[in-house]
């Protein structure tokens, strides 16, 4: 098969006819559609740890989680999947047994093994082999692409928004990174849960994408301090929910500062691990609640994926491109030059 191979950490990423891959025990072998492309697998491709550093990657591997495709050969001990099954996958490798695990909280996993694309191959690939207990069904409306991104950039914002964050209408959302894959969907989720939602991104194209998806106020931090802003569009009140998806110094900070009382700051992404949290005695006596937060549960993909089969989340994809464009896709996202989500699509 062919297969985008990362033989080391930095790239580049190599086409190549690698062996088609067999499906172990509780294992299933799935025929590629689609694969999305975003910061996570620009990350990847860099070598560049997140999450649990203490797996180690191992090389040469095929990246790319965002996955979706058809089942076409399952291994012994699989139950809920046959051949023919169209399905999306869910991004971390779980034991399926541990206390988090039982009650759905996947994503703290004591037994953690890693992520699909970097301890076990990945969809940039036309085959991949996957735990049965990574696939999620998908509707026979939903096209690959939609599903694909679903896998992540959708299905994180809803845990973000309603687990971690516990968004109720008519709350107001400060979404900072509003306008990259993961971003904008948090965007239409928090219109989803009836908040009032305030956009910031550095460029004009990405916040008009934002205004586009549902945004009620859009803010170009290039021109403006965030904080100040936001001070200004409320009253002076502060926001009750504010998505930090850059994570440097100088964001937290305005970050913190655009809260409101009984204000919640949800740390999702970051470039910056170093960073310290801006916390002090104004946050505590407001009550605030800081608070990180990780990918979601089985539950909540399945659950995404019924958002974008409803039609209350669309799914923005702005470049759609074949296996071997992936990794110029990949450097441009890297330069921050791509609003919205980039899939590559495997025929
Ligand atoms: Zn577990």
């Amino acid at each position: 098969m062919q297969a985008l191979v990362l033989k080391e950490p930095g790239g580049p990423l190599h086409l190549e006819e690698v062996a088609r891959p067999q499906p172990g025990p509780g294992e299933a072998l799935v025929r590629v559609r689609a694969c999305g492309l975003g910061l996570t697998l620009v990350w990847n491709r860099r070598g560049r740890g997140f999450g649990q550093g203490v797996i180690r990657d191992k090389f040469p591997r095929i990246i790319g989680h965002e996955i979706a495709g058809d089942v076409v050969e399952v291994g012994p001990q699989v139950n809920a999947f046959k051949p023919g099954d169209r399905v999306n996958v869910y991004f971390y490798l779980t034991c399926g047994n541990c206390r988090w695990c039982n009650v759905g909280r996947e994503d703290l996993c004591d037994n953690h093994a890693g992520y699909v694309g970097r301890q076990i191959d990945g969809g940039l690939a036309e085959y991949v082999t996957l735990p049965e207990r990574n696939l999620c069904h998908i509707p026979p409306e939903m096209g690959y692409v939609d599903a694909a991104v679903t896998a992540d950039a959708i299905a994180t914002p809803v845990h973000v928004l309603r687990e971690r964050a516990r968004v109720r209408a008519p709350e107001t959302v400060l979404v900072v990174g509003a306008g990259g894959g993961v971003g904008i969907h948090m965007v239409q989720m928090a219109k989803v849960l009836g908040a009032r939602v305030f956009a910031v991104d550095l460029s004009a194209e990405k916040l008009a994408l934002a205004r586009e998806q549902g945004a009620d106020e859009v803010i170009n931090s290039r021109e403006v301090g965030f904080d100040e802003e936001v001070r200004r569009l409320t009253g002076g009140r502060g926001v009750d929910v504010v998505v930090e998806m850059v994570g440097i110094a100088d964001t937290m900070r305005a970050s913190l500062n655009s809260l409101g009382k009984g204000g919640r700051l949800v740390f999702v992404g970051s470039y910056d691990g170093e960073a310290a949290l801006p916390l002090n005695a104004r946050a505590l006596s407001n009550e605030l609640v800081l608070t990180g937060s990780r990918y979601c549960s089985r539950q909540e993909l399945a659950e995404a994926v019924e958002l974008v089969a409803q039609g209350r989340i669309r799914p923005v994809v702005t470049r759609i491109c074949a296996l071997e464009e992936a990794d110029a896709v990949l450097q441009s996202i890297e330069a921050m030059e791509l609003p919205g989500r980039a899939c590559a699509v495997v025929n």
